[in-house]
């Protein structure tokens, strides 16, 4: 597999202070995204990270998670299946509602986006208290996938995200 060159991917990133609230420090990775070396390699430590769980389907988040799971999908040889915002996904879904860090939040997902058994890797581009992504498994459990195991770019370690959701994770970047 490619080889990723040792480089500090936090310097791609930008930290803004009080967005979209105040006290909340936000991690922007459009910096990241829009520099070619940085983001490809980003995206290869992901699926070097990711790839020994042997997942069959990549599961990404809106909408930033959608971003780093595409390549991961396409890195890995996996499909890829859509966790949603509510009135965006077509036929029969399933839903959770869950508390985020700012706010309250809403994913549902397609009842048939997943044939029993298949090993899902569940994507999003950033873990905080970890509410997104453990609500996120279980509704992939729902529709009868096996999660495998979870990805972010970015771990926030002092939320203990990582102690929240209840499959290993494999984080790009990580700030304590
Ligand atoms: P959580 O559910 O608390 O783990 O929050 C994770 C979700 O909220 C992810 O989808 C992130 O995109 C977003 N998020 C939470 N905190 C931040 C932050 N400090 N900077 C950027 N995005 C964040």
């Amino acid at each position: 597999s490619f080889n990723p060159p040792q480089i500090d991917l936090k310097k791609y990133i930008r930290s803004i202070p009080d967005y979209p609230k105040k006290g909340i420090l936000f991690y922007d990775i459009s910096t990241l995204l829009r520099n070619a070396d940085a983001w490809q390699i980003a995206a290869a430590r992901m699926a070097n990270g990711v790839a020994k769980w042997n997942p069959d389907l990549v599961a990404g988040i809106e909408s930033r998670g959608f971003v780093s799971a595409s390549p991961l999908a396409s890195a890995l040889g996996c499909g890829m299946i859509m966790i949603r915002k509510p009135g965006k996904l077509p036929g029969k879904t399933i839903s959770l509602n869950y508390d985020l860090e700012y706010g309250q939040n809403c994913l549902h997902i397609q009842e048939d986006a997943v044939k029993p058994g298949q090993r899902v890797v569940v994507v999003d581009d950033l873990l905080a208290t970890g509410g997104t992504l453990q609500a996120s498994i279980e509704l992939l459990r729902k529709v009868g996938a096996e999660v495998v195991g979870a990805a972010a770019l970015i771990e926030l370690k002092g939320l203990k995200g990582r102690e929240k959701i209840d499959v290993p994770l494999h984080s790009v970047i990580i700030y304590e």
